[in-house]
């Protein structure tokens, strides 16, 4: 029999190097015997929400920044987020006739994957930033030294921005740091399950998905909803392998993949994918992140995207579920609910990038954007 802990024995990618091993071992044990953030119920409640969504009866909204920030911590800024949230829910359910099922990338978002583990500036070479959870985004040594104490303050966060949210919507992040992850893992004593409290969906990456590593082995122990990114690289066989490790049972509602193929290659990628997963039965929900695959550099070197490739992946994905009778079942995007100048379009140039770039990662829609987004769509799915 595997036990829950197996993952430990396994490659866990992007994993930080923490310098400190004594002092990662007392924050996880801090964490260990800290309250979980969400309750088994509550996860329940959600995988029976994304059950529909698999089922063609509901749409998923999820959204929210790329990377949270520990020090942008605020309130009125989470309010914001979730009013947000609701507008393009509303926006999409009033077109789709369909309940929407709306879930943030928020309170727990604090960890980045990254392509290359360092980045050189003028010259100079550092660890690259992995995210308030591990490092500083400041292009000093100290700053970008991983340090475990930071994984306390991002639960800290985390919990405040639960307070702040609490009974509104459900949460959600990248599962990456299966330190933190499996620190807040608890065991449910009525059904004897385990479930990560940490968040209420958690999902593995694009970088994170081999089928051989600890990323997919520990998600394989916990019972929340969970979801795995699929980028271009992905075959109909690995798609198929992922259900087998992640859904054994074909529980509606268990595995959502969010595909994230980019607007020019979707209406190519996608359908044997769809075709493949859908003849063998597995009941999962489809979500399209149109924002991933469409990410480049603007002259002015800011990471940007354009919002007409971001409406034009959404097309594809549409277009793709219509032609093979399958449903369309969600959007995932990065937003904010703050003016920031992050992607182009809908009012936004390259020389308006520099004006209000705040994003420590990936560039987000604002909140005009992401507004314009959801009405677009809903024409789309009328
Ligand atoms: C992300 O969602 O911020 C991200 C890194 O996505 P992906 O794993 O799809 O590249
Ligand atoms: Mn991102």
């Amino acid at each position: 029999m595997r036990s829950a802990e197996d993952w430990r024995t396994l490659v866990a990618c992007q994993r930080p190097e923490w310098p400190d091993q004594v002092r990662l071992g007392e924050v996880v044990d801090d964490l260990t015997a800290s309250p979980s953030l969400v309750t088994p119920q509550e996860c329940d409640t959600l995988t029976a929400r994304l059950a529909q969504v698999a089922e063609g009866k509901a749409f998923l909204v999820q959204g929210g920044d790329c990377a949270e920030r520990l020090d942008d911590l605020s309130t009125q800024a989470i309010r914001r987020k979730i009013v947000l949230l609701r507008q393009m829910s509303e926006i999409l359910t009033s077109a789709s006739t369909l309940p929407v099922v709306t879930v943030g990338r928020i309170a727990g978002q604090y960890a980045k994957p990254r392509s290359s583990p360092t980045e050189t500036v003028d010259g100079r070479t550092l660890p690259v930033y992995r995210g308030d959870a591990v490092n500083g985004i400041g292009f000093t040594q100290a700053e970008r030294q991983p340090d475990p104490a930071r994984l306390r303050r991002v639960y800290d966060a985390s919990q405040y921005t639960m307070d702040v949210l609490r009974g509104e919507l459900c949460t959600s992040h990248e599962g990456l740091l299966l330190d933190y992850e499996e620190a807040l893992t608890r065991r449910d004593p009525r059904s004897g399950r385990r479930y990560a409290g940490s968040g209420h969906l958690l999902w593995i990456g694009d970088r994170t998905r081999q089928l051989d590593g600890a990323h997919v082995a520990y998600f394989a122990t916990i019972d929340n909803p969970i979801a795995v990114k699929l980028g271009p690289s992905t075959t109909p066989e690995h798609a198929l392998a992922l259900i087998d490790r992640l859904d054994p049972d074909r529980r509606p509602g268990r595995l959502t993949f969010v595909v994230r193929m980019g607007a020019d290659r979707v209406r190519d990628l996608l359908p044997e994918l769809v075709e493949k997963v859908n003849a063998s039965g597995a009941p999962v929900a489809w979500v399209c992140d149109p924002m991933h695959g469409n990410t480049f550099q603007a002259p002015s070197r800011y990471k940007t995207r354009r919002f007409t490739d971001v409406l034009a992946e959404v097309a594809g994905f549409v277009e793709v579920h219509r032609a093979l009778g399958t449903h369309a079942g969600g959007l995932h995007v990065e937003l904010t609910g703050e003016d920031v100048t992050e992607c182009v379009g809908r009012g936004v140039g390259f020389d308006d990038l520099h004006r209000n770039y705040e994003s420590a990662c990936d560039p987000r829609l604002n909140a005009g954007q992401a507004l314009e987004l959801a009405f677009l769509v809903a024409e789309m799915l009328r």
